[in-house]
């Protein structure tokens, strides 16, 4: 194993940590002192390969391969961690820092993509199953029996709203950071 000498240390840039930390709120992460209670306390760490206290590590020593860790989308955004670390460091916004940045490199997951098209073609990340016929949906059943529409208010009862989320999307180059083709025409979205 090699070992880990001061020359090393000061060939380690700041890139990535330096972008975490242009967010203020992020600033403290460099307090991290690796302490180990975020991955101790890891539901998710429970059940996959993701050790909190590891990714903190690397995003503090600005080490490449955190962004292209794939344990980075393992988080499921509990917040437990950042309830819990004793130097108050919003660990779970790092994480969700981090992957910002992995996805401006390029490194989104096909399936994070997939569900991003799948957001621009309908309104909804998980769209519900539409039927023709409602009355067939089992869920819309369930929907009337609280006293509510069959069909939510959202972009299934406005399909035409799905124009303005693509039109956001093409404004803000959303669609080009995950490499999504938005199938609206460009006159339809203007
Ligand atoms: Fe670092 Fe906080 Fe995790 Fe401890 S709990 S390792 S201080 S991020
Ligand atoms: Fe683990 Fe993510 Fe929850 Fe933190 S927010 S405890 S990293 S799953």
């Amino acid at each position: 194993m090699e070992k880990i000498t001061p020359n090393i240390i000061f060939n380690i840039s700041n890139v990535i940590s330096d972008e975490v930390i242009k967010d203020e709120a992020l600033k403290i992460m460099r307090a991290c002192f690796q302490c180990g209670t975020c991955t101790g306390s890891c539901p998710s760490g429970r059940r996959t390969a993701i050790r909190t206290r590891q990714i903190m590590r690397e995003a503090v020593l600005s080490l490449d391969e955190v962004l292209s860790d794939e344990d980075i989308w393992l988080c499921s955004t509990c917040y437990t961690c950042y309830e819990r670390c004793p130097r108050n460091i919003p660990v779970t916004d790092v994480i969700i820092k981090l992957r910002n940045l992995a996805t401006q490199r390029g490194f989104i997951k096909p399936a994070h993509q997939k569900i991003t098209q799948i957001l621009a073609d309908t309104g909804h990340g998980v769209p519900l199953g539409l039927k023709n016929n409602s009355d067939e949906n089992q869920w819309s059943k369930s929907r009337e029996s609280y006293g509510l529409s069959k069909i939510p208010p959202t972009t299934h009862s406005h399909p035409k709203a799905v124009l303005d989320i693509q039109k956001l999307m093409k404004l803000t180059h959303f669609d080009k950071l995950v490499k999504i083709e938005l199938k609206s025409t460009n006159e339809e979205i203007k």
